[in-house]
């Protein structure tokens, strides 16, 4: 797990200077897929996978910034910042720098040195990690103090103007506003949040399948489309419906006709996963795991068949989840196609069903998957 004093004495021996040192989270959404970008609602919670930024001032206006990940520096000039990302790691720290430099903030020079043991690229969402980890790092530079709930939005916006990832609020959002222990009930369309406290006897099991199709990319870029097919084919009929979190299913009963038969199921899976969000919120704060359970059951079968964002690996992650004791409920996290699930399991019997699970699949699918044991964990903050 992630260590400071670690990142310190790195920090120290490559640039002799004595670092501030902040954390940021990733995430695991609980429920509430492809919700964000229809401004509906999503349920994630931070993880104990972070990523943590040591940042020095630096007297040669040279910002220098290096990832332990990757063994790499990289240096820009603080006067002649790039305006757009180069599809290089840099890209993340540098958005969020340019954006805050966008919001009028004087950039000096400073060293930042990054590490995280969030994975990479495996829907836990090390991107917001590192963003929402640099931010802090660099607001203490320039003396900026930002809400967490707006310093989720300059991170989003860095990753969507200067990085070109077209993502949701979600991810920024519950990094840097998560709280040990809870879930956060997000409402993407003003960023008002509930926080439903997860019991103390219950583990997020979080299932990698190791894979990642290629398709990703692409077909995010579908689906948004389809989406806003539906949204636009309703919209004809009641104006008032901007997003489909404006929508209802029995607007798809009288419209959905009008609509090609892709854009009705992704728009079916939308409109109903909002539903089911809110209801599992309020099936956590009832204490009522069992509902919960079947929601996430519920939110599952709808990614894979309505949205079609699974794919076989992750299929199976989830079905042979079902009958291991102590499983609460399953399913694919994450932007799809691959990444990980998201188990809740009763902590006594967590052991045992990631060992069971891990088993079973490498026998059906021939791949070892990474299973990690997590709890929900407090969002960004500064550690020394
Ligand atoms: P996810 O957010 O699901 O992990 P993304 O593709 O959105 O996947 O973001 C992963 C990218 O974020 C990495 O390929 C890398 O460019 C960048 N990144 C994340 N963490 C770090 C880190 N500690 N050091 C350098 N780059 C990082
Ligand atoms: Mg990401």
């Amino acid at each position: 797990m992630h260590d400071p004093a670690s990142l310190r004495t790195l920090h120290v021996n490559r640039f002799q200077a004595e670092p501030a040192i902040f954390v940021a989270p990733g995430r695991v959404n609980l429920i509430g897929e492809h919700t964000d970008y229809a401004e509906g609602f999503v349920m994630p919670a931070a993880i104990d996978f972070a990523t943590l930024a040591a940042i020095s001032p630096r007297a040669d206006g040279k910002i220098v910034v290096y990832s332990e990940n990757f063994k790499e520096e990289k240096t820009y000039d603080a006067a002649a910042l790039p305006p757009k990302g180069s599809k290089h790691w840099s890209d993340y720290p540098m958005g969020v720098v340019s954006i805050l430099a966008g919001e009028g903030h004087a950039i000096p020079g400073f060293s930042l040195s990054l590490w995280g043991d969030v994975p990479l690229g495996s829907g836990l969402s090390s991107s917001a990690a590192i963003e929402v980890a640099t931010a802090l790092a660099v607001s203490s530079v320039i003396g900026a103090n930002y809400p967490g709930p707006v310093l989720a939005r300059l991170c989003q916006r860095a990753e969507n103007e200067f990085v070109g990832a077209n993502c949701g609020i979600m991810d920024q959002f519950i990094s840097a506003n998560g709280a040990e222990d809870h879930a956060l009930l997000l409402d993407c369309r003003d960023l008002s949040f509930k926080l439903a406290p997860i019991p103390a006897s219950v583990a997020l099991v979080i299932a990698n399948t190791m894979v990642k199709h290629s398709v990703a990319g692409g077909e995010y870029s579908t689906r948004r489309a389809e989406v806003e097919e539906a949204c636009a084919v309703i919209a004809q009929h009641r104006p008032e419906v901007r997003f489909l979190r404006d929508a209802t299913v029995s607007d798809l009963e009288k419209w959905g006709g009008e609509m090609s038969p892709n854009a009705l199921k992704r728009a079916r899976h939308v409109i109903t996963e909002n539903l089911r969000t809110v209801a599992a919120a309020e099936a956590l704060l009832n204490h009522d795991m069992a509902e919960l359970g079947r929601l996430m059951a519920e939110a599952h079968v709808s990614y894979s068949r309505d949205f079609e964002g699974s794919c076989v690996e992750a299929d199976a992650m989830v079905a042979l989840a079902q009958d291991l004791p102590g499983l609460i409920g399953a399913r694919l996290t994450g932007g799809g196609f691959g990444g990980c699930t998201i188990n809740l399991v009763e902590k006594d019997q967590a052991h045992a069903f990631a060992e069971a699970l891990a088993a079973r699949y490498t026998t059906e699918i021939g791949i070892v998957p990474q299973i990690h044991i997590c709890h929900a964990s407090n969002g960004a903050h500064k550690v020394n």
